[in-house]
């Protein structure tokens, strides 16, 4: 393999744990060489008790920026110099920007998931969305929706130890955009067939349909699907969760987690970069 590293060459990195399954640096990697940008992105283990010093190094090493994943993604909000409106209503950071020492926390996990719609021609804009899940993938997804123009969004989530803090969470978000957004108990399945039967996309963001939870699905009851729903899962391993096979049975339009994956990495390229990430090469090395 030809060296294409120099005295010049700049670092992007990701700082997660556990780190060594992700496949941000091949997209990362073949985007910066695919447009001969002089730049590399490799994957540090740092966990929280590292992270202040990690994020220091952005500045010291004049780095081009960062991804971060579990479990750091909120508590980098505190190190962060300035913070994205959707960074700030969710509460976490995927990628930072570095302008001459200043960072700014961005969350791209949402825009990511609203770019992965268009793959399957869906429009959510001014409609109304099902999510079920309340975590940090349904936060993120749920804050983009709201600042692009979703009209209203029911969230479902299991009655646990969260679900007051969630409620007040979602509460926040639509105060602060011009959203309507309630949350409901999945165990209310009458509930959950009256506001899917009128959302335009139902989307799975919780980790059910993956290992260990790969043989169950969040919902039980398969007939409140119809060929007009679009019907999405954040997760990507596997490729088709129980979730989405039985809705494609049902004649809906289906998207698993990759695009939202593949898309938050794009944004993150855009930003430290200035040019789009080129998806027809990216993608097919994480199909
Ligand atoms: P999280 O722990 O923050 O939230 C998990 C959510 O799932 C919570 O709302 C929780 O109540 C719900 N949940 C968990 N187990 C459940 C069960 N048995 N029944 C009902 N609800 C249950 O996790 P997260 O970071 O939001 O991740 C959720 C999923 O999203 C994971 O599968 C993760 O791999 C995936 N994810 C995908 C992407 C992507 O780019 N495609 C990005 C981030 C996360």
């Amino acid at each position: 393999m030809e060296n294409t590293i120099t005295g010049h060459t700049r670092l992007a990195a990701l700082f997660a744990t556990p780190i060594r399954h992700s496949v941000s640096p091949m997209i990362q990697n073949t985007a910066f060489q695919a447009l001969g940008i002089d730049a590399v992105y490799l994957a540090f283990e740092v966990g929280t008790d590292g992270l202040e010093q990690a994020i220091d190094s952005i500045k010291n090493l004049e780095m081009i920026g960062a991804n971060l994943s579990m479990p750091n993604k909120i508590l980098a909000v505190e190190y962060m110099d300035e913070l994205s409106e959707a960074a700030r209503l969710i509460g976490a950071v995927n990628t930072i920007t570095n302008d001459h020492g200043k960072l700014t926390g961005h969350n791209t996990d949402g825009t990511g998931f609203m770019r992965s719609l268009k793959d399957i021609d869906v429009d959510i804009i001014g409609k109304k969305i099902t999510i079920i899940g309340a975590g940090g993938a349904a936060t993120a997804i749920i804050v983009q929706a709201a600042l692009d123009g979703v009209k209203e969004i029911t969230v479902y989530n299991r009655k646990d130890e969260f679900y007051d803090k969630i409620k007040e969470k979602l509460a926040y978000i639509s105060e602060n955009t011009n959203c309507t957004i309630t949350l409901h108990d999945l165990a209310d399945e009458n509930s959950l067939a009256k506001n899917v039967a009128e959302s335009a996309l139902l989307l799975n963001a919780t980790g059910v349909g993956m290992k260990p939870l790969e043989e169950q699905t969040p919902i039980q009851d398969f007939s409140i699907i119809r060929p007009d729903l679009a019907v999405c899962d954040v997760i990507y391993t596997p490729r088709e969760t129980e979730f989405l096979k039985q809705a494609r049975l049902r004649g809906a339009k289906t998207n698993n987690g990759l695009g939202m994956l593949l898309y938050q990495g794009a944004a993150a390229f855009e930003k430290w970069t200035g040019q789009e990430m080129p998806i027809e090469i990216v993608k097919p090395i994480i199909e």
